[in-house]
């Protein structure tokens, strides 16, 4: 029985994992835990025991937000162009 490793469990959305404390899969809980400006870290929280079980990390990319979307203005008009001969 090997682990489950780093990269599997960063591809699915935990609802239980295992938790060495209890011994067992353990339904978990996800705690918004630091929010970085391209990304937002989750901790996961045995409902058991109350102890971290595992950290997710949810890129900008992967997250689906109902941005506003913002008009980009340029700030500089289009120069008038005068030719002279
Ligand atoms: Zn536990």
């Amino acid at each position: 029985m090997g682990r489950m490793s780093q990269q599997q469990f960063e591809n699915f959305t935990a609802s239980s994992l295992y938790c060495d404390k209890c011994k067992t899969a353990m339904p978990v809980r996800e705690r918004l835990l630091l929010i970085l400006p391209d990304k937002e870290i989750y901790d996961y929280l045995c409902t058991g025991c109350a102890s971290s079980v595992g950290q997710r990390e949810v890129t900008a990319g992967e997250k689906i937000v109902a941005q506003r979307a913002v008009p980009r203005r340029p700030r500089r008009r289009a120069p008038a162009q005068r030719i002279r001969l």
